[in-house]
């Protein structure tokens, strides 16, 4: 039976990521992987912000830098955003990213198993045993910890009842060719036909777009995610954008937000979409999830030495996360305060202030995609307009 100190169910970004921190750190890491390739099949509209490119450095992987953004209102009516000279985020080809990612794993001492599913899993005093289906039969191996980042519906964290994201949005994307987009910009459109709660957009990646609806299922109304995208392709106050699409691709799958309430038992950790650790603000779960990777990593690492990864240390790998949680919690309550719990009449009269030279450039100076707290409050303190929302919204940040 194999031994490695650490065992990553899941060859995502996150999984390979976290599989060259620990061999940075000097242990011993296996990475299992249930498809035969890395990068297939994703769901994902390739956005990797600058923080979370800089940790891996796979620039090779981007097709388009993005420096602004276009927000339609439910009626058409676009504030433009952002300057040229500072970029903002990267749209990148997942195959690419995610097999550079994994590839470094690699280079620093990882042993990757394709084509492996991990299917059973025993804790035991001194160390984890589990069994990993393979093409040439059942394979065993032993760890010390067992890491799932296996992804949104994790089976690390089925299997051993760690609970359930808070949130599990539902995103839907079409590739098109056609989409008459600005250079550099994205789109994104919000209203309750096209994305109850939540928006849709249009992300320019290289020579095709990636067009995407996301939203939660009760606020769906008994309609389909791909019924919000085909109104938000026919709608005729913005279809002028849309009027030479050729779809090439299409892709869903869920978007888990709302970290869960232990992301650590004796021996088992769950890192990215396994522990709901993706933005409620934009769906993104790369860069959080290569955040929690750096917080848990030099903790973990010491555990691990020592292989004393019981109830006590396990704990305190789940309060380290409480900050995140915390700042996860304001995020989802200012998300709801200026967009998920709006009406269209109110979005309407939201953007007519946002669409203001002086909010607008408030936004340019303090609007971060990554974290709108700051930007957030700016608003509520020095535009009037927003005063009433103020209350709402606070109490949102401060109890949420
Ligand atoms: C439509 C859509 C658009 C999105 N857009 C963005 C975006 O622009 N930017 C962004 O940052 N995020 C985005 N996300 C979220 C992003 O895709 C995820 O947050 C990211 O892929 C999470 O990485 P991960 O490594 O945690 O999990 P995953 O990428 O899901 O990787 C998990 C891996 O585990 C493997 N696995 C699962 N179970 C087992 C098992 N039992 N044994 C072995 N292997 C197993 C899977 O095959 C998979 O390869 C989007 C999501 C959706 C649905």
């Amino acid at each position: 039976m194999d031994m490695y100190d650490v065992a990553v169910v899941g060859a995502g970004p996150v999984g390979g990521y976290l599989a060259r921190r620990l061999n940075e750190h000097g242990h011993s890491v296996l990475l299992i992987e249930e498809h035969p390739e890395i990068g297939r099949p994703f769901q994902c509209a390739g956005l990797v912000n600058p923080k979370a490119m800089e940790m891996v450095g796979l620039e090779t992987s981007v097709l388009t830098s993005i420096w602004g953004a276009n927000i339609h209102s439910p009626l058409g009516n676009p504030v433009s955003i952002g300057n040229p000279s500072r970029i903002r985020t990267f749209s990148v080809c997942r195959k690419i990213f995610d097999e550079g990612v994994v590839a470094q794993a690699i280079r620093t001492g990882t042993d990757l198993a394709l084509s492996s599913k991990v299917v059973a899993a025993e804790v035991y005093d001194e160390y984890v045993e589990i069994d990993i289906e393979t093409n040439e039969g059942l394979r065993h191996a032993k760890c010390k910890l067992l890491c799932g980042a296996d992804g949104a519906h994790s089976w690390v964290r089925r299997h051993f009842k760690m609970g359930r994201p808070k949130e599990m949005m539902i995103g839907f994307q079409i590739e098109v060719t056609g989409y008459d987009g600005d250079e550099g910009m994205l789109d994104m459109y919000t209203g309750s036909s096209i994305a109850p709660g939540f928006f849709s957009w249009a992300i320019p990646s290289g020579s095709t777009t990636r067009i995407g609806t996301w939203t939660v299922a009760k606020r769906m109304d008994g309609r389909s995610s791909e019924d919000y995208l085909n109104y938000l392709l026919s709608n005729r106050l913005l279809n002028s954008r849309f009027h030479n699409c050729t779809e090439i691709g299409r892709y869903c799958g869920p978007v888990p937000s709302g970290i869960v309430s232990k992301i650590a038992l004796p021996r088992v950790v769950l890192l990215g979409d396994a522990a709901g650790v993706c933005k409620p603000t934009t769906g993104g779960g790369i860069g959080p999830g290569f955040e929690q990777v750096e917080l848990v990593v030099p903790m973990i690492s010491g555990y691990i030495t020592s292989n004393a990864l019981g109830g006590r240390q396990m704990k305190r790998v789940n309060s380290i996360m409480n900050d995140m949680r915390r700042k996860q919690r304001r995020k989802k309550a200012l998300r709801d305060a200026f967009l998920t719990e709006m009406s269209d009449d109110e979005l309407e009269g939201i953007f007519s202030v946002w669409a203001r030279p002086d909010v607008t450039e408030l936004i340019n100076e303090v609007g971060e995609i990554e974290n709108p707290i700051p930007l957030g409050i700016a608003m509520l303190k020095e535009v009037p307009e927003f005063r009433r929302l103020a209350s709402r919204a606070a109490k949102a940040i401060l109890w949420g």
